[in-house]
């Protein structure tokens, strides 16, 4: 090396030591000023997960008589205001309560209602915290968030957890790209199973979509209990409409009945909607009372707010009665076919009625006639509303498409058309050729006509059952068995007396 070069080297080295030990301590300072900076404006869009967020209330302040329409559903939670509000006596008898229990039913039927009501009735603190606040953007806090709020639960018990939108982090796993919903998900399943059923902790979650759900929350020992919060019927509306009215000065004219008749597809939230809106068109007319015409206007501005949602009319709600009707009629009528356990008019879903069977017996194998009978119920609600309006509605479609599917299924696969022959081909054969082709369409097309042909016969034949059963649904929106029965035994209805003949005019169609 050159000797003239070290001596530079030495002074570069020098003056850059220098330079550093000078400005040293101001690049320091900025730097922290720099990081406290940043740390600060973290915690401020960080979602603090303090405990005073997890709202939690001695008193949560909404008793049973506050929520109407529901009775079946505040029966099957009453044992858990038992369990909660003595759990020595179900321990003591080895009674293992259910750890979770999932609401589920459209939005504003009262889940939350049900689930404060709960812990209101039985003194248990209240934990209340929606799934969708779980799920944040910074990984590991929306499980940091579960286990919280599952601590202060612990440590306040007796306690009712409640968790509104749990589709927000309960969706079926693997769906989420971050993968910060499948990890809070995975905490909250890990926190109900680390919970004993013992410790007087019950947790309650809502959900408008039971079937997106991931199983694993349904296993045992998790949301196992799950109960349905319906949409609620006439008369549970008309109660509804009398918990929200109960406080506010109504006229004399004011028929609620009516209004409840007229509100079918509407929610227990929209009641509560309709009601407020009511006593603000009464404000606004400088009225101190409301008058059954605050009722009207408040109704056609509802309506309007409810765009997506469908309300019944009047004749609508006829077809429906008399589609359903006839679907449970011809049900009564075939003994082949399963019982009918409800009838509903009340829409739910899609579907703008329903009518419930159930099977006395498990039956797997099916006959001919069986088969035909089944179409023969399928076709029944068309059916009624072709005798009763003289025309068919678009209701009757998905009908229809299972009528077509069987018929199908009865001519290519079971071999139970007219002629043996046209089964043996499987139906996407290119080398079948045309006339068989149209042979076949011409069975299925048979097979439909028949039980067409046999519906038609039974309604007809019973007539008048058909439009009682009809006018019944129209008065009540929902008929049980017993009153089914009862109509098919040629008894009023309303006699609950146990039926002697529960199916008197089988015709043995
Ligand atoms: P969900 O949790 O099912 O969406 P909420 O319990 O939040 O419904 O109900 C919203 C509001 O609607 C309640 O605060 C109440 O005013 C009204 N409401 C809903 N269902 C009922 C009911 N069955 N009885 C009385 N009020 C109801």
């Amino acid at each position: 090396m050159h000797p003239g070069m070290a001596a530079v080297i030495a002074i570069g080295s020098d003056e850059i030591l220098d330079t550093v030990d000078r400005w040293l301590p101001l690049f320091s300072l900025v730097f922290i000023a720099l990081l406290v900076y940043v740390m600060f404006r973290m915690l401020a869009v960080m979602p603090r997960t303090k405990p005073q967020e997890i709202k939690a209330s001695k008193r949560s302040g909404v008793g049973w008589e506050d929520i109407a329409g529901v009775e079946a559903t505040k029966d099957e939670l009453r044992e858990v205001v038992d369990f909660l509000s003595d759990p020595r006596r179900f321990k003591t008898l080895g009674a293992k309560v259910p750890k979770g229990i999932l609401l589920h039913g459209p939005p504003g039927t009262g889940k939350t209602m049900l689930a404060k009501a709960v812990a209101h009735e039985s003194g248990a603190n209240f934990f209340s915290q929606s799934a969708s606040s779980f799920v944040e953007m910074f990984a590991g806090l929306g499980a940091a968030r579960i286990r919280r709020l599952f601590k202060e639960a612990r440590e306040h018990a007796p306690a009712i957890l409640f968790i509104d939108e749990l589709d927000a982090v309960g969706t079926a796993r693997g769906s989420d790209v971050s993968g910060e919903r499948d990890q809070t998900l995975n905490q909250l399943l890990v926190e109900m199973d680390g919970f004993e059923a013992s410790e007087s902790i019950v947790v309650m979650a809502a959900s408008n979509m039971l079937e997106k759900l991931d199983p694993a929350l349904l296993r045992p020992g998790r949301f196992d209990r799950q109960v349905f919060v319906p949409p609620p019927d006439l008369r549970g509306r008309e109660q509804i409409l009398a918990v929200h009215t109960r406080d506010k000065p109504l006229s004399q004219d004011i028929d609620l009945g009516r209004v409840a008749r007229h509100t079918s597809g509407l929610t227990g939230a929209d009641l509560a909607n309709l009601c407020n809106e009511a006593a603000i068109q009464a404000g606004r007319n400088n009225r101190s009372f409301i008058a059954q015409s605050d009722f009207d206007n408040a109704f056609e501005r509802v309506v309007a707010g409810l765009q997506s949602r469908k309300v019944i009319t009047d004749h609508e709600k006829r077809v429906v009665a008399w589609h359903e009707a006839g679907h449970a009629l011809v049900s009564e009528l075939l003994p082949t076919v399963d019982n009918v356990q409800k009838v509903s008019i009340v829409p739910r879903g899609k579907a703008l009625g329903y009518t419930l069977n159930l099977p006395e017996e498990d039956r797997y194998l099916k006959s001919r006639h069986e088969l035909i009978d089944y179409m023969k119920v399928l076709l029944a609600g068309r059916v009624a509303e072709q005798i009763r309006f003289g025309r068919v509605t678009t209701g009757a479609s998905d009908d229809l498409a299972k009528v077509t599917a069987i018929a199908r299924s009865m001519v290519y696969e079971y071999g139970m058309g007219t002629s043996i022959r046209s089964h043996q081909v499987p139906a996407n054969d290119w080398n079948v050729s045309e006339m068989m082709r149209q042979r076949r369409d011409e069975e299925v097309n048979e097979i439909a006509e028949e039980a067409y042909r046999g519906a038609h016969r039974l309604l007809s034949d019973h007539r008048d059952l058909l439009d009682e059963i009809a006018n019944r649904l129209l008065d009540d929106e929902v008929i049980e068995r017993y009153e089914i029965v009862a109509i098919m035994a040629g008894r009023s209805a309303s006699d609950p007396r146990p039926p002697a003949v529960v199916r008197s005019a089988a015709d043995g169609e």
